[in-house]
C-alpha cells in the first residue's frame, strides 16, 4: 500500500519532472531552425529532376506536385538546429514520423547520402551556370 505521504512526494516529483521536461521542449523549440525558401525550393528541384519526384528515403510516395510544389516534410537529419540543403532532405510524412525511430534511421543513412549526392550535383550546376553568366558579363 501506499500512504499518503509516500503519494504526495511521487505527485511533487511527477509535478517537477514535468516542468523540466516542458523547459527542454522550450529549449528545442528556439533552437529549431527552419529551412529557408530557398533550401525548400532546391529540395523540391532536386527532388523532382533527380529523384522522380518520389520520397528519397522510401521511394514510394510523391514528395513533389506537377508544379513543383514541395508535397512532403523536411527531415532535419543531424539535428533540428542544422537546417541546410546539405543537413536536410525532403520526405513524406510518413518517414519524417519513421525517422524518429534510430532503428528505423539506422537503415536509412545511405538514402540519405544518395540524395546529397544528387544535391551537390545540382548545386555545382548551379554554381557553373552562374560562373559562366558572369563570365559572359565581363567578357
Ligand atoms: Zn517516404
Amino acid at each position: 500500500m501506499i500512504n499518503d505521504e509516500a503519494l504526495h512526494q511521487i505527485q511533487i516529483q511527477y509535478k517537477e519532472l514535468l516542468e523540466q521536461m516542458q523547459e527542454i521542449a522550450r529549449t528545442v523549440a528556439r533552437r529549431r531552425k527552419v529551412p529557408s525558401s530557398r533550401v525548400r525550393e532546391l529540395h523540391a528541384y532536386v527532388a523532382a529532376s533527380h529523384r522522380n519526384a518520389l520520397c528519397p528515403c522510401c521511394e514510394l510516395v510523391p514528395v513533389v506536385s506537377d508544379d513543383a510544389e514541395l508535397l512532403g516534410e523536411i527531415d532535419h537529419w543531424y539535428h533540428v538546429s542544422r537546417g541546410d540543403a546539405e543537413e536536410t532532405w525532403p520526405v513524406c510524412r510518413k518517414c519524417n514520423l519513421r525517422l524518429t525511430q534510430p532503428s528505423f534511421k539506422a537503415t536509412k543513412g545511405s538514402h540519405f547520402q544518395a540524395y546529397q549526392f544528387s544535391l551537390r550535383t545540382v548545386m555545382m550546376l548551379q554554381d557553373n551556370q552562374f560562373n559562366l553568366f558572369a563570365y559572359q558579363e565581363v567578357a
